[in-house]
């Protein structure tokens, strides 16, 4: 496994690899790997020849008040995982390699869906930094897929959106989320919360579930969805509500009515952190 830190260097492996025909397999992460990420790697060894893992934790993701200086790094932890999984590239810029003085560029999204809707509207800014990093990356690696996790289903829905609009050549696949026992969405910031929170934090996958199954038992008006998913958390945890909501899984759009598929997003805060979930409903009859 190669461990590159630089863009000229990794830009020569590339071009190297490139030129043998190799396809390339992606998966971008900010370190601390879980099995969330490592499913994504198998898938990525299943489907490409090599694969390429970025481990960076983007300052320009991050709120003035959100977590980056304390955003767990556990880089010899994540190296022997790599490792493990057969990670042919790990690639870990520095923050000044990644936003050199000068800096001066960014990947703009309508706004519609990156900072009115789901985790946009509590984290302005968050989807400029996440598409404008991706898209740097995606410059770099070249990759011929790029694999996410529906974990992050906005930044699903944020990139794909990125990498049609702005024709490169990477095809993206989503795998699904990975969960614990109990079923809790497997995330970095679990390590966070302490035992009481951790047990608490299940009402929101809880809650989700709570929604499917009105929704299964014909249930189509969306606020009333909503309001049970609210109620389950209230009920059943401290966790403060950032929002609970039934969208429109493609254009993260809230629905009134449930037609079709619907995306079950939600983001509560347990003590200091805030965690999301979701999942997809499909429905087939009105
Ligand atoms: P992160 O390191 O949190 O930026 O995540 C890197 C990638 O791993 C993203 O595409 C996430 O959606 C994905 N990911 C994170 N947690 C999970 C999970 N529990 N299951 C599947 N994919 C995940």
């Amino acid at each position: 496994m190669k461990i590159i830190t630089t863009i000229p260097q990794l830009r020569k492996t590339i071009a190297t690899m490139r030129r043998k025909g190799r396809s390339i397999g992606f998966v971008p992460t900010m370190g601390a790997l879980h099995n969330g990420h490592l499913s994504l790697i198998r898938r990525s060894k299943k489907q490409s020849d090599i694969t390429v893992l970025s481990i960076f934790v983007n300052p320009a993701q991050f709120g003035p008040k959100e977590d980056y200086k304390k955003y767990p790094r556990t880089w010899p932890a994540d190296i022997q995982k790599a490792r493990r999984d057969g990670v042919e590239i790990v690639f870990a810029p520095t923050a000044h390699a990644m936003y050199p003085r000068g800096f001066a560029t960014w990947v703009s999204m309508d706004k519609s869906i990156t900072d009115t809707v789901l985790c946009g509207r509590s984290r302005p800014g968050h989807f400029h930094g996440v598409a404008t990093v991706v898209a740097k990356l995606l410059n770099l690696v070249q990759p011929d897929i790029m694999y996410l996790g529906q974990k992050d289903a906005q930044q699903c829905v944020v990139l794909h959106r990125m990498v049609n609009d702005l024709n490169i050549p990477t095809r993206v696949v989503v795998c699904p989320t990975v969960r614990e026992k109990d079923g809790l969405a497997m995330s970095s910031r679990n390590q966070y919360l302490s035992s009481a929170e951790r047990q608490e934090a299940i009402a929101l996958y809880q809650a989700l579930c709570l929604g499917r199954d009105l929704i299964r038992n014909r249930e189509r008006h969306a606020s009333r969805i909503c309001s049970a998913m609210r109620q389950h958390v209230q009920k059943n945890s401290r966790g403060v509500i950032d929002y609970l909501n039934a969208v429109d899984p493609a254009t993260l759009q809230s629905l009134r009515k449930i037609r079709g598929a619907v995306l079950l997003a939600g983001a509560v805060r347990f003590g200091n952190t805030r965690l999301i979930d979701n999942i997809i409903v499909p429905t087939y009859n009105g």
